[in-house]
């Protein structure tokens, strides 16, 4: 399986790390060594001081598609999901600088813990709430409405490059409201009021 995530899918993201805002999604991949579940905590990695976390709506794909039209695109995916895509923003704003690749700032081990996932069944994906708490504060408060591209359209634009499989995971950006963590914080993110995974950095 692969992850797919998008960059710069929020607005009010880009403002804040004031980056342009793209004319098409910004696409990158972590590969499946990034990915922890059932909570397991997050090691806060040694070449690292500015470790960032991005929350964001994880969907899983379905079935095999590829050049898929976005008008059929919710036939390939059922069942949504959160995440976080942590990121190492001093080696990133380091590969911005040098127009280098992001993997070493975004694919590194553990960058990817994911949440169960639940069926799409009963929400509206163009309308979905999410946040992220740390240490019981709200530090970031997401809805899919609010992307430049939303869920479908990223899937058809993704599978223009990249057949996607059953099981592949796209993370579908973060919103406003990143931040560093520390060792000892504790992350919970909830997903249309469910709580999805809490997590400790260590
Ligand atoms: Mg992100």
């Amino acid at each position: 399986m692969k992850i797919i995530c998008i960059g710069r899918n929020y607005a009010e993201h880009i403002t804040e790390l004031g980056n342009e805002r793209p004319e098409n999604p910004v696409i990158f991949m972590k590969p499946d060594t990034a990915i922890l579940r059932n909570n397991d905590p997050f090691y806060y990695p040694e070449f690292s001081k500015d470790i960032h976390y991005e929350c964001e709506l994880l969907v899983k794909i379905k079935k095999e598609g590829k050049s898929i039209d976005a008008k059929f695109a919710h036939k390939y995916y059922d069942e949504i999901g959160l995440g976080i895509d942590f990121t190492a923003r001093d080696l990133q704003a380091h590969a911005k600088e040098k127009g280098l690749p992001w993997e070493r700032a975004k694919a590194f081990n553990g960058s990817a813990p994911i949440s169960d996932f639940i069926s799409k069944e009963g929400h509206d994906a163009t309308n979905l709430g999410f946040t992220l708490e740390v240490n019981g504060s709200t530090v970031q408060t997401g809805n899919t409405s609010l992307m430049l591209w939303p869920i479908d359209e990223l899937i058809a634009y993704v599978s223009n490059y990249f057949t996607l499989k059953t099981g592949d995971i796209i993370f579908t950006g973060t919103p406003k409201g990143v931040g560093p963590v520390k060792i000892g914080d504790r992350l919970k993110g909830t997903l249309a009021g469910q709580e999805m995974f809490q997590f400790e950095v260590k």
